[in-house]
């Protein structure tokens, strides 16, 4: 609690007094309890609670933080008394957040299946339009969870990382709190893959003390430079160089897509962070342009590498130049520049707010909600949410695709539109002629991601083709394709096949011409219906074998086929 006291200490008294009174309520209604870990459980909200402090969220979300876990772990404890004691817009988000929580225990022994990750998804976000601030305090309360992760079953811990993974570290990431979800996918990775990322962070490690020297000597020279600038003169214009190491996780990434290290370029990079020390008259976007041709002019850039995201911000608001610079004395190396208010926005995204070089925090309710509402719009968008559902792809062995119907067909990833046709019925599939993918025409081997809405369009001249072998990818669409292949091939060769012969000189021999008592439809019923047999094909066989009698099979052939 003292950490949150000194991240709250530029409130108002009464701001302050309502987070003293939400925490004496949770610890008098946690009492005794411990968490998993053994540690008392209040430290858990007052954690949470603090994470969302250094943020700078508003009050009531922090005093709605505080008290997350009361209603649902408490009997005691009702949503009335919360409501009474601390007014209905604190109430409304605990509310919400325990609401969440029900829905993930739900189903929360079973094993991790990316489709409940996807349907909590969409309850998550249609849940959060009401009150979007729980999404808040809700990542919160994972990254506390994951950094606490340590202490529960192997099985829970892999659980856990899956979703934050799948889920919460791309919520981040949305809502622009790049240091949140970076910390996210760090613990995630560190249990999903525990011996790659201890043999990763040490390796990369290795790496720390060359950045320092280089943030050392490009800090110095570009310093230099700067400070023999007459138009600078007089702003107190500085400029911190820090260097970073590029995040284990998004090493892992480029290493699984077949990057060995020496190739990925900014495994070490650099941070510049303008500030001035008088209000400045010239704009934080023009001071990282005049900073970018200073370093330019001190090493040579490698202009394809140049992005320009202070002209044109990423859509969560991040702004930063991100140029590749070269020289003999510093290899290549990717530098950053920002100003220090970009550099707020670029950690705390959406949370932040700044005005004419004046950061405003904490944000307040109503516009804050008015900004998450906007990101959660953009999340519920399917276009927005595609990042979300690669990841999806990526790590979840499934993609979901749906029915025009809105029926929901998982399908082994790398399936395609004729995956999808024998997931539905074999008969589908074997009159497959072409697939409707998102309302478009499309091929029977177009391939299938989630989100996908696909229709399947039969021709009953449509039939099973060889090469739909290298088509189709899961088990079940190719067993059905084999079988139906092969019921096929014995049904053109049939007239080849001695066996055949036999039977037909049988019926010959009868006086029966017809064609019709030979039609493989006939023989198929005779061999499953008659002789217990599963097929034409053993049928065939066992004639010409001698285990079955002619004359015995052409009794039940005329049998059923007249
Ligand atoms: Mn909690």
């Amino acid at each position: 609690m003292g950490r949150l006291r000194e991240l709250v200490a530029q409130r108002s008294a009464a701001e302050r007094e309502v987070l003293d009174q939400a925490f004496a309520f949770a610890l008098a209604a946690h009492g005794e309890v411990a968490r998993k870990s053994g540690e008392p459980f209040i430290t858990h909200p007052v954690a949470v609670a603090t994470i969302l402090a250094m943020q700078g969220v508003d009050t009531p979300t922090l005093a709605a933080a505080l008290l997350h876990d009361t209603v649902e772990d408490v009997d005691t404890v009702t949503f009335e008394e919360v409501e009474r004691l601390f007014g209905p817009e604190v109430c409304l988000m605990v509310r919400g957040v325990t609401r969440l929580s029900k829905l993930q225990a739900a189903h929360q022994d079973r094993a991790f299946e990316p489709d409940w990750v996807a349907e909590d998804l969409r309850q998550f976000m249609m849940y959060a339009r009401t009150e979007p601030r729980i999404l808040l305090i809700k990542l919160a309360d994972r990254l506390h969870n994951m950094r606490t992760l340590g202490s529960l079953p192997p099985r829970k811990q892999w659980k856990n990382a899956q979703e934050t993974l799948l889920f919460f570290a791309p919520l981040a990431a949305h809502l622009g709190m790049s240091d949140v979800r970076t910390e996210l996918m760090n613990l995630s990775w560190q249990y999903l893959a525990p011996q790659e990322f201890t043999a990763l962070r040490e390796e990369l490690e290795q790496l720390r003390p060359r950045g320092e020297a280089l943030a050392s000597l490009i800090g110095t020279q570009l310093r230099g430079a700067l400070a023999a600038d007459p138009l600078l003169a007089g702003l107190g214009l500085e400029v911190e160089v820090s260097s970073r190491v590029k995040s284990g996780w998004r090493v892992y990434q480029k290493q699984q897509q077949g990057m060995t290290l020496s190739e990925i370029v900014d495994l070490l990079s650099l941070r510049v962070i303008i500030k001035t020390s008088q209000p400045s008259p010239i704009a934080d976007a023009s001071l990282c342009y005049v900073v970018l041709g200073h370093l330019h002019g001190l090493w040579q850039s490698r202009t394809q590498h140049f992005k320009d995201y202070v002209g044109s911000p990423k859509r969560n608001g991040y702004q930063s130049l991100h140029t590749v610079i070269i020289g003999e004395d510093i290899g290549q190396l990717e530098v950053q520049i920002r100003s220090q208010a970009m550099h707020e926005v670029a950690q705390r995204g959406i949370l932040t707010s700044w005005q004419g070089g004046v950061l405003t925090r904490p944000l307040g309710g109503p516009q804050l909600t008015a900004r998450l509402t906007q990101a959660l719009g953009e999340i519920l968008d399917a276009n927005a949410s595609d990042a979300l559902s690669d990841m999806q792809e990526q790590l979840g062995a499934k993609v979901m695709t749906y029915t025009p119907q809105g029926k929901r067909i998982w399908l082994p990833k790398g399936s395609t539109a004729l995956d999808f046709a024998y997931s539905i019925h074999s008969n589908l599939g074997r009159h497959a002629a072409q697939a409707r993918v998102n309302g478009r025409l499309s091929p029977l081997d177009t391939p299938l991601r989630s989100g996908m809405v696909v229709e399947i369009i039969k021709s009953e001249e449509a039939q099973p083709q060889p090469e739909w072998m290298n088509i189709a990818v899961s088990q079940q669409a190719r067993e059905q394709l084999r079988l139906q292949l092969r019921e096929l091939r014995g049904w053109r060769n049939l007239p080849e096949q001695a066996g055949y012969q036999l039977l037909r000189q049988e019926l010959l021999a009868r006086g029966h011409r017809s064609q019709r008592l030979l039609q493989h439809k006939v023989l198929e019923a005779v061999a499953y219906k008659l002789l217990g047999l599963r097929n034409t094909d053993e049928l065939v066989i066992a004639l010409e074998e001698g285990r079955l009698v002619a004359g015995a099979v052409a009794d039940a052939v005329l049998e059923l086929g007249e």
